[in-house]
C-alpha cells in the first residue's frame, strides 16, 4: 500500500488533465531502487509484489492515487510552444516521506494523454535505463535531481527507427513544476492561475519566500547551485528548454544528456542540438535565459510594472555572482582547496591545459588525490608547472576525494548496459548502477568502469529516445 496525498490535483482544473495510465501487456520489473523506496517510507515487499509491479507499470491505480497529466508550455531551442504538457507521463500522486518531505510519484512512458500531440506516449527501455542510472549517480554526488524508483518492461514494442522493447520509469521529484508551467498560464493571460501556482510553489518548495519576486530570487539561487554542480561533473543536460527546467532546482528530464570523457568546453552530444545551444560551457547563460522567461511570467503579479521589471531584472542578474561563487566553491573542492578565491585561477589554468590536450575530465580530477592525474596528459610540462603551484597551497585530499567521483556513467558503458538489457541480460546495468551510485568507493573490480573509452568505443552522439 501507498498513502497518496495529491496537492497538485487539488489545484484548479486548468492545471492538468485527469488521465489514467494505459495498461501494458506484460509488466516485468527491471529494477527497483531499494534505497529510495526506504527513503520514501514505502514497503519494498509490496512494491516488488504483483500489486506493486502492476502500479509501477500503470496497470493498476492504487487507492488514493489521482492520476493526472500536467499542463505546461515551453521554449524549445528558443522557440515558444504554448502547449506541451505531459505527453507521455502521468503523475500518480504525491507521497509524504517519514521525514515530512513531499514527493511526486510519476510514471514516464505510461501511454498517451491529451498532451501527446503526435507522440505515442511511450518510452523504450534504452532511455528509461539511461535516466535511471544517470539520475541516481547525480543524487549520489549530491546534485539536486529527480530520482528513479523503478523501471518496468511493458512486454510491448515501441516503434522508433525500429521496434524496441517498451518500458516505464517511475520518477520521483520534489515536484514536476517547470518554468514552462508558469509560461503556460502567462501566455494565456491567466493571472489568477499564475497567482495560485506561485502560492503552491512557495508553500511547497520555498516556504520562507514571500511573494513572486522573492520566489524568483529563490529559484535563481537554487539554479545557480545546480548548474555549478553540473559543470563540476562535466555534465551536459542536452535539452535545457524551459519546459525541462524545474523550479525546485532539481535536474529534470534526462534525455540526450551525457558526461564528457575528454574535456572541451564546447562539447555537445545531443543529435538535435546542431548549433551547440546547450553545449557544456553554454549552460550557465542558458539558465539565465530560462530564468528571464520565468521572471517575465511573474512580473504581472508584482504590482507597478516599471518597478516590477526593474526588480525582476535585478533578480535574474543575481544569477551571475551566485553561480560564480558556487563554481569557485565546487572547483575549489575538486582541487582540495577551501579558499575559493585562490582556487579559481588554478582551476581555470588546469581546465585550459586539459582542453588543449583533451584530457579526461573525470580522471584528471580523481587522479589529483592519488598522484595519477599526470598520466592523463601527453605534454606533462604544463601540468607539472601547474602542479607545483597547486601543491604550494597544501590541498586537502579528503575534500578532493569527496568532490571527485572515481566513476561516472560513461556513455559507452551506458550503451553497453542497454545493449545487454535488450538481449535480456541486466547484469551489466546492475553492475554499472552499483558502481556509479558508490562513485567514491575505491574498488579494483570496478576499474574497467572508471576507464575512458578506447577510440573505437567513443560515443559521439546521444538521442532523445
Ligand atoms: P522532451 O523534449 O522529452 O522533454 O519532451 C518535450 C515534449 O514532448 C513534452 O511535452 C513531452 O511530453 C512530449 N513527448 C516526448 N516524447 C513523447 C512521446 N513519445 N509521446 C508523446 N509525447 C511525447
Ligand atoms: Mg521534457
Ligand atoms: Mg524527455
Amino acid at each position: 500500500m501507498i498513502h497518496f496525498d495529491n496537492s497538485y490535483a487539488r489545484l484548479p482544473q486548468g492545471f492538468y488533465a485527469r488521465v489514467a495510465p494505459t495498461p501494458v501487456a506484460q509488466p516485468r520489473l527491471l529494477a527497483l531502487n531499494d534505497a529510495l523506496a526506504r527513503r520514501l517510507g514505502l514497503d519494498i515487499d509490496w512494491l516488488t509484489g504483483p500489486d506493486g509491479v502492476a502500479m509501477l507499470a500503470g496497470n493498476d491505480i492504487p487507492q488514493g492515487a489521482d492520476p493526472i497529466a500536467q499542463a505546461y508550455a515551453g521554449h524549445q531551442f528558443g522557440g515558444f510552444v504554448p502547449q506541451l504538457g505531459d505527453g507521455r507521463a502521468v503523475l500518480l500522486g504525491e507521497v509524504v516521506a517519514p521525514d515530512g518531505a513531499r514527493f511526486d510519484i510519476q510514471l514516464k512512458g505510461s501511454g498517451p494523454t491529451p498532451f501527446s500531440r503526435r507522440g505515442d506516449g511511450r518510452a523504450w527501455m534504452g532511455p528509461v535505463l539511461r535516466e535511471y542510472v544517470v539520475s541516481e549517480f547525480m543524487n549520489a554526488m549530491g546534485v539536486p535531481t529527480t530520482r528513479a524508483l523503478a523501471a518496468v518492461a511493458t512486454g510491448e514494442t515501441v516503434w522508433r527507427e525500429s521496434g524496441l522493447p517498451g518500458a516505464v520509469l517511475t520518477r520521483v521529484a520534489a515536484s514536476h513544476i517547470r518554468v514552462g508551467t508558469f509560461q503556460y498560464f502567462a501566455v494565456r493571460g491567466q493571472e489568477e492561475a499564475l497567482a495560485a501556482l506561485t502560492d503552491h510553489v512557495v508553500a511547497r518548495h520555498y516556504p520562507t519566500a514571500n511573494g513572486p519576486l522573492s520566489l524568483l530570487d529563490h529559484v535563481v539561487a537554487r539554479q545557480a547551485e545546480t548548474i555549478a554542480h553540473w559543470m563540476a561533473l562535466g555534465f551536459i543536460h542536452g535539452v535545457m528548454n524551459t519546459d525541462n527546467m524545474a523550479v525546485s532546482g532539481e535536474t529534470i528530464d534526462y534525455g540526450p544528456c551525457a558526461f564528457m570523457d575528454a574535456y572541451h568546453p564546447d562539447t555537445v552530444f545531443s543529435s538535435i542540438d546542431r548549433g551547440g545551444r546547450y553545449a557544456w560551457a553554454q549552460q550557465p547563460q542558458i539558465a539565465v535565459w530560462n530564468l528571464a522567461q520565468l521572471a517575465t511570467c511573474l512580473i504581472p503579479l508584482m504590482g507597478d510594472r516599471d518597478a516590477a521589471v526593474e526588480a525582476a531584472t535585478k533578480s535574474v542578474h543575481s544569477f551571475a555572482p551566485l553561480y560564480q561563487a558556487a563554481w569557485r566553491r565546487r572547483f575549489g573542492e575538486k582541487l582540495g582547496l577551501t579558499d575559493a578565491e585562490k582556487a579559481q585561477p588554478l582551476a581555470e589554468r588546469l581546465l585550459t591545459i586539459m582542453a588543449q590536450q583533451r584530457a579526461d575530465f573525470t580522471r584528471v580530477f580523481a587522479g589529483l588525490s592519488d598522484g595519477t592525474a599526470r598520466d592523463e596528459f601527453v605534454d606533462r610540462d604544463a601540468f607539472d608547472d601547474w602542479h607545483r603551484d597547486w601543491q604550494a597551497l597544501s590541498p586537502d585530499a579528503d575534500l578532493m576525494r569527496h568532490a571527485n567521483p572515481l566513476r561516472i556513467p560513461r556513455n559507452h558503458r551506458i550503451e553497453d548496459a542497454i545493449a545487454a538489457a535488450l538481449a535480456d541480460d541486466l547484469s551489466p546495468f546492475r553492475r554499472l548502477f552499483d558502481a556509479v551510485t558508490h562513485p567514491r568507493d575505491r574498488r579494483e573490480d570496478w576499474n574497467d568502469l572508471a576507464a575512458p573509452p578506447r577510440s573505437d568505443q567513443i560515443v559521439h552522439q546521444t538521442f532523445c529516445g
